[in-house]
This record gives structure tokens, C-alpha cells and sequence, in this order.
């Protein structure tokens, strides 16, 4: 059966059989020629309706055989826009260290950024994220003090990336752990567990700091309960709320997934570890109700980190928060991960890369903060 017929036997089918005016079925005389068609085309239609009701829904294969059609089957295609990229900041200006636990990736001084970051702006980078990493010695103390410093690295990096890329939209990773004597998120109790209320207090001043400082987006990532309220308040008192992204770590879980981030950074706890304030790896209602608080407290964007493990979380942060971006930070284990099983010839890395990246979307999530944008920016190219 020809495709033509098909179509037109299957439109007779839906119309059924010839009628007149008054929609009584015809079956006078002079209709005599129009029911024998009627007939044939009923007995064809349905001597081949199971066959060609399974020809059509088992036929996929035509849907995707170009590399386009291919690209179409996805919710969403990665774009250079969506990408992230994390920047770890010396206080040491010229400092430029390879973290030999995270490939490619550098710990840098203020007079080193510009020269990595010019050709990556070239390419499309369009985003990136600060981490401060104080490096001299005595700097660090039990209130984060380095963090919010005017003259820290990375209060000097917002000022210098805003002169020197205007177009390059910086997010402030905010956080106390790089800045505490203890390494730990927030502002201690004596018995060493975090106190809640005089964390968000010191964490949303660090946020209002980097916020005036020109950063158009702060990202509290110490998971304190109540922050992103306390933030969005204190933006509101000075009048820039009108034009800070607030992005929330909404669920951030606890696990073995940082390490290289921590060598990075100098960022791990001293004693104990963050187990009571990040969450637990099997914690898929209380990342629900983390994502749901954050959104009823304001945030604009929420992030599920890890991203791999955890695309469930993404999947719920989409459906709870459906009517607000979803971000994912491929975390820095995750990416390690990757080079080591491409170094170990068990897959491609650009495939693998693209691959993890794809399901994390796929997921949800429209931002992705990935230690592969540089890469990114090259592969999207072509
Ligand atoms: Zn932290």
C-alpha cells in the first residue's frame, strides 16, 4: 500500500462511512459506487491496521538518523550559555599552581587571571564562579574575617572581572569554609556544631559584601537554614535586590565527592565533617524540602551538587521549581573521575564529557557549573 493510500484510507476510516445531509448513512442506489469504494477501503483498512499500526510505532530509527535529528530528540542542547566555569583565587597575585588532584585546573593570583580568561572570554565564556583561597599565613580565624575583606581576593577579582570583561556575568560562590581557621561552613559553637543564627547573619553580610563589591549573582553554598531570606533582606535594606541573582546551593549533599575541590580550595574541616549541615546522599525528601524552602525564601536559581549521582534530585528540583532555573554543579570528584576513567582507556573524554553533561540536563538542570567549560567552549564550535 502506497503512502497516499494509507493516508487517505485512514481519513475515510476516521469520517466512517458515507452519509447524507442529515447524517443518515447512504445506502441508496444511487450511492452504490461511492460504498463499493467505501468497502474496499474499509476491508484494505482493516486487513492491514495491525500491521501498519506496529509498522509505525515500532519505526524509531527514521526519527534520528541525522546528526540534526539527532540534536532535536533532546529537551534542551548544551550551549556555551548555560556553562559555568569555577575559579579558584589566590590572595597570592602571582601565584598560578596546578591542582595535581584536578586536571587542568589552577589555583591563581589576580595578576594571572586576565591571561587565562581573555581567550576563554573570546571563545564565549559567559559565566564564572569565585572561590577565594587565602594562602598567607595567620589570615584565617573563627568568623571567616578573609572572606568579605576589600582587599581579598575575591572582592579585588569581582572589581578586576567587571573592568576588564563587562559582558562576563560573575557569580560569588558564598561560603565561610575557606576563610575559618576550622574550615568549617559557618560560625562555631563552643561544643564545635555550627550556630545558626550568627552564620547567616556573618554569611549574608559576605553576600551583601560581594553583592556591592558588582557581582551580579551570590551563591550561599554553607547551607545554613534561613540564609537565602537573611541575603535577599539585607539586599532589599540596601536597594540592590533589583539586580542580584540570589542562587541557592538548595542541595548540597554530603560525601566523597569534594576532595580535589578541598585541595583547591584549602577548604577541609580541621576536626568533624559537614554532615550535619550538607545533606545525606540518601536524603531525597529532605533535598525536597530544602528546594522548597529556598524557593518560598526567595531564591532565584537553585542548585543540586553533586550533579551524577544525584539526577534524581535535579529531576525533583525541576518539577518542585518548575517555574525557576535549575542549576547543577558537576562537582570536582565527578570530573576527576572522568579524566582518570579516560586516562585508564575505559572511554573517550570529550565523550564522556558531553555524555554526563547531556544527562544532567536532560535531567533539569539548564545551568551547569562544569570544571570542562574551557573544554566546552572549543567542542561547541565545531
Ligand atoms: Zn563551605
Amino acid at each position: 500500500m502506497s503512502f497516499s493510500t494509507l493516508v487517505s484510507d485512514l481519513a475515510f476510516r476516521d469520517r466512517g462511512p458515507p452519509t447524507d445531509l442529515n447524517g443518515s448513512a447512504i445506502s441508496k442506489p444511487s450511492a452504490i459506487s461511492r460504498n463499493v469504494s467505501y468497502a474496499r477501503s474499509t476491508t484494505s483498512t482493516n486487513a492491514t491496521s495491525v500491521s501498519i499500526s506496529g509498522d509505525i510505532s515500532s519505526q524509531l530509527h527514521g526519527g534520528y538518523s541525522h546528526p540534526l535529528s539527532r540534536a532535536w530528540q533532546a529537551d534542551r542542547q548544551l550551549t556555551k550559555s548555560m556553562l559555568i566555569y569555577p575559579l579558584f583565587i589566590s590572595d597570592s597575585p602571582d601565584e598560578e599552581t596546578l591542582i595535581p588532584s584536578l586536571p587542568n585546573q589552577h589555583r591563581r593570583g589576580l595578576n594571572k587571571l586576565i591571561p587565562h580568561l581573555a581567550p576563554l572570554v573570546r571563545k564565549g565564556l559567559r559565566s564564572v564562579i569565585l572561590f577565594g583561597v587565602p594562602t598567607a599565613p595567620n589570615t584565617k580565624d573563627a568568623l571567616g574575617t578573609p572572606a568579605d575583606d576589600p582587599d581579598g581576593p575575591v572582592i579585588q577579582t569581582i572589581r578586576l572581572l567587571r573592568s576588564k570583561f563587562p559582558s562576563l556575568f560573575i557569580v560569588t560562590d558564598v561560603c565561610l569554609c575557606e576563610y575559618t581557621s576550622h574550615g568549617h561552613c559557618g560560625i562555631l559553637r563552643d561544643d564545635g556544631s555550627l550556630n545558626n543564627a550568627l552564620s547567616v547573619d556573618r554569611i549574608s553580610d559576605v553576600a551583601l559584601a560581594y553583592a556591592q563589591a558588582g557581582a551580579h549573582c551570590v551563591a550561599p553554598s554553607d547551607m545554613n537554614d534561613g540564609r537565602i531570606k537573611a541575603i535577599k533582606l539585607k539586599l532589599i535594606e540596601a536597594g540592590i535586590a533589583h539586580q542580584i541573582v540570589v542562587m541557592s546551593y538548595s542541595a548540597k549533599f554530603s560525601g566523597c565527592l569534594y576532595g580535589p575541590f578541598r585541595d583547591a580550595a584549602g577548604s577541609c574541616p580541621s576536626f568533624g565533617d559537614r554532615k550535619c549541615y550538607q545533606l545525606p546522599p540518601g536524603g531525597r525528601g529532605l533535598a525536597r524540602r530544602a528546594i522548597a524552602r529556598d524557593i518560598q525564601e526567595g531564591a532565584d536559581i537553585i542548585m543540586v551538587k553533586p550533579a551524577s549521582s544525584y539526577l534524581d534530585i535535579i529531576s525533583d528540583a525541576k518539577e518542585i521549581g518548575r517555574d525557576l532555573p535549575v542549576a547543577a554543579y558537576q562537582v570536582s570528584g565527578e570530573f576527576a573521575m572522568i579524566h582518570a576513567g579516560a586516562k585508564a582507556g575505559v572511554f573517550d573524554l570529550k565523550t564522556m564529557a558531553f555524555e554526563s553533561t547531556e544527562g544532567i540536563l536532560r535531567a533539569g538542570a539548564t545551568i551547569v557549573v562544569s570544571y570542562f567549560t574551557p573544554d566546552f567552549l572549543d567542542w561547541l564550535e565545531n
